[in-house]
């Protein structure tokens, strides 16, 4: 169904934070450090790693949401994994340049496109009773509410999403109806100067205990595009208490806002998993 939209090759700002490295060279839980523009400089990352990087950017957003959700109390009409689907997305949209955005958004939809394709070729069953929408709907979901951000600008994108012309005449009601209840709340997180807020999005690294886990852990903390989307966040927005978003191995593919110790958990086997995604979905495009 989907041929996989993402194909391109990005060079984009971003940063290298330094690696923690003991002696014996196991790098030990850290945080991500406060970075300003002068520490940016242009680098080009692999297809590879930008589609996995861009994927974990949308999951980072996404689980973010659900933190946002729980300290702010925003009341949610529908199903929360959609609206937090939607916040995703919708962060994504305030990217620059323009082209980085769009093939974020070409990155974050196909890893739930290619996904559904791969359960198609391996037999696995829709799930229809699961809390989240299902994988193809998450694809066209994502890719609606993108177009309807800008419908002027992103026809071709819509097309080449195979957007059907009855679901794109919508899109930009839908887009229009979700940042508005979104935004209200965001509003009241801005952060202004001399704001009394001072709560962050901070970013800790869990020590982790594989050859192949480490490998992994390096790439995702030296991912320009997950430093890019905490460094967003960051400078947008100020909140009344720190949210921690924890990456660590966790036994499985996953990542969930802990509602018991509030912290946003991102598991390292989520991310290789969407290295496994990649690499089954290219001889197939
Ligand atoms: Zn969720």
């Amino acid at each position: 169904m989907n041929s996989g939209l993402w194909m391109r090759m990005c060079a984009l700002f971003c940063a290298l934070p330094a690696l923690l490295v003991t002696a014996c060279g196991e790098p030990q839980t850290s945080e991500s450090p406060d970075l300003d523009e002068s520490e940016f400089e242009i680098i080009s990352e692999s297809d590879k790693d930008f589609f996995v990087g861009g994927a974990m950017v949308f999951t980072f957003y996404h689980e973010l949401g659900h933190a946002l959700v729980d300290q702010l109390d925003i009341p949610i009409l529908g199903r929360e994994e959609d609206a937090v689907d939607n916040l995703a997305t919708l962060l994504i949209t305030k990217w620059q340049p323009k082209e980085l955005r769009e093939d974020l958004i070409f990155a974050s939809a196909d890893s739930f496109g290619w996904q559904d394709d791969y359960n198609a070729a391996t037999g696995e069953a829709l799930d229809l009773s699961g809390e989240h929408s299902t994988d193809l709907q998450r694809f066209y979901n994502i890719a609606c509410t993108f177009y309807g951000s800008d419908p002027e600008r992103l026809g071709a994108f819509a097309n080449a999403a195979r957007l059907p012309e009855d679901r794109q005449e919508v899109c930009p009601i839908d887009f229009k109806t979700m940042a508005k209840g979104w935004s209200e709340h965001l509003g009241k997180i801005e952060r202004q100067d001399g704001g009394s807020r001072s709560g962050k999005v901070l970013v800790k690294w869990d020590v982790v205990k594989t050859a192949s886990g480490h490998a992994l852990r390096t790439r995702l903390e030296q991912s320009s595009l997950l430093t890019k989307a905490l460094r967003m966040f960051n400078e947008t927005y100020a909140l009344d208490k720190d949210i921690v978003v924890r990456y660590e191995e966790c036994d499985e593919a996953n990542a969930f806002f802990d509602e018991d110790t509030k912290e946003v958990i991102m598991c390292y086997e989520l991310a290789a998993e969407f290295e496994k995604l990649y690499d089954w979905a290219q001889p197939q495009l």
